[in-house]
């Protein structure tokens, strides 16, 4: 089963082969200001279209992009390090409830 999802405005769509099973809540300092829920997925199996901004900042280990019309934060991805792996923002997606899945808390707040 594959979802959709989308940002505000509809600039960017996103595809995932399924619903996350888990995501995560992370309280590091730009994820708390945001409030995402982050889904992981291997970056082949997931397809993102339209014009996105991408946000660097720190160790510049990942782009933290978003809509540059609406401003919804969509995903990151690794500028360089294989990580196996890319987060998408699970707020955009179709059908998403926040409890039906399991949040797990990230401690990155330092
Ligand atoms: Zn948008």
């Amino acid at each position: 089963m594959s979802v959709h999802g989308s940002c505000h405005c509809g600039n960017v769509q996103i595809d995932l082969p399924s619903q996350p099973e888990w995501v995560a809540d992370c309280n590091c300092s730009l994820c708390r200001r945001l409030a995402w829920r982050v889904a992981y997925f291997p970056p082949e199996q997931v397809r993102i279209s339209g014009e996105t901004k991408a946000y660097v900042w720190g160790d510049r280990m990942i782009g933290i992009h978003h809509c540059p019309t609406c401003g919804c934060g969509t995903h990151w991805e690794t500028l360089g390090e294989d990580f196996g792996k890319m987060g998408v923002n699970a707020r955009l997606l179709d059908g998403f409830d926040e409890g039906a899945v399991e949040v797990r808390k990230f401690d990155n707040a330092d």
